[in-house]
């Protein structure tokens, strides 16, 4: 029995790509071989590669002037990558919002004057700086942003518009609202939120950006030398980038990302709705910044939080704890939770006060 699945990720995938995979498992495109089996070298598996890249582009509508890249080495990795491509003058700016944005911070002071210019720590990171008033500094070689904060529920309701290079880790919100890439310098994201298995880590990167890689940066790092090998410069992970294909020709099926957005603010506006609705349970995330994602929630005590995560598993409503961080409870409703899984998870939150309250 499939369970509705409210991991922040690795999350679910759409049932439809998970079959998919599965008949075609033993024998990818009459290779006799599995997908997992074949190389990265192999003529059955460029057009993958290719695909991908020009199903994302048509997505996000990604101009030529910008690079894709399927790297490995999650979007952790990118937190090194993006000042050891791009940190010329040894300055940079960050926006912290959130524990994955500090990560990001604190990964580039290893490289340089990596300068936090606003940050919302000091509400636990339950609001998003107002882009408009923040001091960007003139020597930036970027601005880095995390567009959505997966462990605390925000995201951006605007972009900040910089002089630098805006640089984002779109990790757990990417394809699931429209952006205009042509905003940002490089867009970077983790593929285990949105997208596909663990494993492959996209790079949306302006081609001019790359040119220039710190000369520590290692080769594996350059987003160059995966750009001149059409990420092909050593093994990719293949069996990821195949998974993300499906589900890319899966979101063009069911109408691009205008289509899925309106579907996810749907989802998210449920499960918001009852929470404000309802005296039992609580987010506390200025409503403007509040994620269509990830949707944090507490009820009165935690022993009730504990009694929710279990009960809720019991009727099929899985991972549903909070992180660490933040503790109570964490929907996470990607673009393949269906509308079906909130709504059962509402019903269950109802069922659960009236029992409790
Ligand atoms: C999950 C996540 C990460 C970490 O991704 P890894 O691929 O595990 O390195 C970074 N940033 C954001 C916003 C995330 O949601």
């Amino acid at each position: 029995m499939r369970v509705y699945n409210f991991s922040a990720g690795p999350s679910m995938l759409p049932l439809e790509v998970l079959e998919e995979a599965q008949r075609e498992f033993l024998d990818f495109a009459g290779t006799g071989m599995s997908v997992c089996e074949i190389s990265h070298r192999d003529k059955a598996f460029a057009p993958i590669v290719e695909e991908a890249e020009s199903n994302l582009r048509e997505l996000m509508n990604i101009p030529q002037e910008y690079c894709v890249l399927f790297v490995q080495g999650g979007a952790s990795q990118q937190f090194a990558a993006v000042p050891l491509n791009l940190m010329h003058t040894g300055k940079a700016d960050y926006i912290v919002t959130g524990n994955f944005a500090k990560k990001a911070w604190q990964e580039g002071k290893i490289y340089g004057e990596a300068r936090v210019i606003a940050s919302s720590e000091d509400k636990t990171y339950t609001y998003i700086p107002d882009v408009d008033k923040i001091a960007y500094n003139d020597d930036a070689d970027y601005v880095h942003i995390t567009s959505n904060n997966t462990i605390f529920g925000t995201r951006y309701a605007k972009f900040p518009e910089t002089k630098a290079p805006l640089v984002c880790d779109m990790s757990s919100e990417i394809l699931s609202r429209e952006v205009d890439v042509t905003k940002f310098g490089v867009i970077y994201a983790g593929a285990q939120k949105n997208l596909a298995p663990a494993g492959v880590t996209i790079v949306i990167a302006r081609r001019d950006l790359i040119e220039n890689p710190l000369p520590i940066c290692p080769t594996m790092l350059k987003w160059k030398t995966q750009a001149d090998n059409g990420s092909l410069y050593n093994t990719p992970p293949c069996f990821a980038i195949y998974m993300a294909n499906l589900v890319l020709r899966h979101l063009k099926k069911q109408g691009g990302v205008k289509a899925i957005n309106e579907i996810n603010v749907y989802k998210a506006g449920l499960l918001y709705d009852f929470i404000d609705s309802s005296s039992f349970y609580t987010n506390n995330v200025v409503k403007e910044y509040r994620s269509i994602m990830n949707v944090p929630f507490v009820t009165p005590s935690k022993e009730l939080d504990e009694k929710f995560v279990k009960e809720a598993k019991a009727v099929g409503l899985v991972t549903l704890k909070g992180h660490r961080l933040v503790g109570g409870m964490r929907a996470s409703i990607y673009n393949a939770m269906p509308v079906e899984g909130v709504k059962k998870l509402v019903e269950f939150m109802k069922k659960f006060e009236l029992e409790n309250a």
